[in-house]
């Protein structure tokens, strides 16, 4: 079993360039192999995510071919971490655990000169760049939205590089760090009674780069201690910049004042990538990974995959890994042959108009029913019900959500919504039809 982990390894030495093998692979450990699982360990929570991006499509192939069948990688942190806690809770160390505003934190392929610009994600692009050249001082705080895979961490990164290679900063200066580590550390300061250093290790930043913001929604005291980060870099010029995945408005359970303080800077949207966009994110790609590209394959992949730039990357990688093992160039066939099930397996677009008739029909109601202002619970519910379902499965904002429901405003869509939310997690029956409702949805 452990000569799978073996071959997994040396297979990869031949397939990956030294650079990468050096950075990425010879750290990393496969440990074992069983049960169609194998077993990775890796050197930090960052590091995981790299590989699972950058090539867990590789790995996966590559021990399809040795096993035979799918496996499973199943990723472990080495526990650094845990051992530095335990000296905190000793009464007299003197450690300090350390935030993550290590300059070695930022990517150094996502830097702004590797991002491609399209009209789609232009305005963000250029906020970013000013924000690089003139921190503070442009626009302060920078909110950059959009969705999954569309390059928020990567700019996020751009602007941590550029400003680390132009020195314009200290890099003990510069904070990034994601809204889930935030509040992790903040956690563990209340915790182990650290909050004064919490407090002023954020407070001491010139700059400060937060990624995710939407997950402190819903979290009250972190909230609150980011509100008064915010104002203290605030007030001091510091910059500030924040990416979400929704604009602020449309956060649920997120604080007023934290909404209206976004609101005073900028507000830069990233839209999915038009055509001509993510053919060229893919050359780009093919060029830094030294990767022949053939353009009518480029032009296949970019149409054929949804719009999410890092699913476009992975298909990149993943046709390059199977020429690479079959020994065989890059092209239109092998990419058909290899991208097919995954193209097939593409959803169709669920509309607001879907989840309407499946609810309505479910309940046996008209949809007009779902879209008047009846108050009959036999009615409430369902019209709560796909309120909910349409906030869940279509990226449609809550004002259009509220306007196809016969022009509902936007906090009563927000009550139903949590209503429905609050409802799956006490009653089970209510989960599970939600549940089969989403499956009947996504499968016509
Ligand atoms: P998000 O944080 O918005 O979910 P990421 O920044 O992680 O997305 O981007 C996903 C992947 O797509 C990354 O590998 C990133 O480098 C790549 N990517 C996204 N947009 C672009 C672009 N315009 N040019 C080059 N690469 C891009
Ligand atoms: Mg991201």
């Amino acid at each position: 079993m452990d000569e799978i982990c073996t071959q997994i390894k040396s297979k990869l030495s031949l397939i990956v360039n030294e650079d990468n093998f050096k950075t990425w692979i010879e750290p990393i450990k496969f440990l074992e192999y069983r049960d169609c699982k194998c077993f990775v360990l890796v050197p930090n929570a960052f590091f995981r995510d790299w590989i699972i991006e950058n090539f867990e499509p590789l790995f996966r192939a590559l021990l399809k071919d040795l096993t035979g069948t799918e496996v499973k990688i199943e990723y472990l942190v080495k526990k650094e971490e845990k051992a530095k806690k335990q000296d905190l809770t000793k009464k007299d160390s003197t450690v300090k655990r350390p935030i993550s505003v290590h300059s070695d934190l930022f990517n150094p392929k996502y830097t702004f000169e590797s991002f491609v610009v399209g009209s789609s994600n232009q305005f963000a692009n250029a906020a970013c760049l000013a924000v690089a050249n003139n921190p503070g001082k442009v626009y302060n705080p920078l909110f950059v939205y959009g969705g999954v895979g569309l390059g928020k961490t990567h700019l996020l990164n751009g602007i941590g590089n550029f400003l680390l290679k132009n020195g314009s900063i200290r890099p003990t200066r510069i904070c990034f760090i994601t809204a889930e580590e935030f509040t992790n550390e903040l956690i563990n300061s209340l915790r182990y009674e650290k909050m004064d250093d919490f407090r002023n290790r954020f407070r001491k930043m010139d700059v400060l780069l937060i990624d995710d913001i939407q997950f402190i929604a819903g979290k009250e005291r972190t909230q609150a201690e980011f509100f008064h980060t915010f104002n203290a870099l605030y007030d001091n010029a510091k910059q500030i910049v924040v990416t979400s995945d929704k604009f602020p408005r449309d956060i649920i359970n997120f604080e007023e004042r934290l909404r209206s303080r976004f609101e005073w800077g900028l507000i830069a949207d990233i839209q999915p990538p038009d055509l001509e966009t993510k053919v060229a994110i893919l050359n780009k790609k093919a060029e830094l990974e030294n990767i022949h590209l053939p353009q009518d394959v480029a032009f296949y992949l970019a149409t054929n995959i949804e719009d999410n730039v890092r699913v476009l990357e992975g298909s990149l990688i993943r046709l390059s890994a199977f020429a690479s093992l079959h020994n065989v160039p890059i092209g239109i066939d092998l990419a058909k042959e290899v991208m097919g099930h995954i193209i097939k397996e593409k959803r169709k677009e669920i509309t607001l108009d879907m989840i309407l008739k499946e609810v309505a029909n479910h309940f046996s109601l008209k949809i007009t029913d779902l879209k008047a202002n009846r108050r009959v619970k036999s009615i409430i519910v369902p019209r709560q019900i796909a309120m909910y379902l349409c906030r869940k499965l279509t990226s449609s904002s809550l004002v259009s959500i509220g306007e196809k429901f016969g022009g509902k405003d936007h906090a009563t869509i927000i009550h139903s919504i949590r209503k429905i939310e609050d409802e799956i997690k006490v009653k089970k029956e209510v989960g599970e039809l939600v549940e089969k409702l989403e499956d009947k949805i996504k499968s016509t």
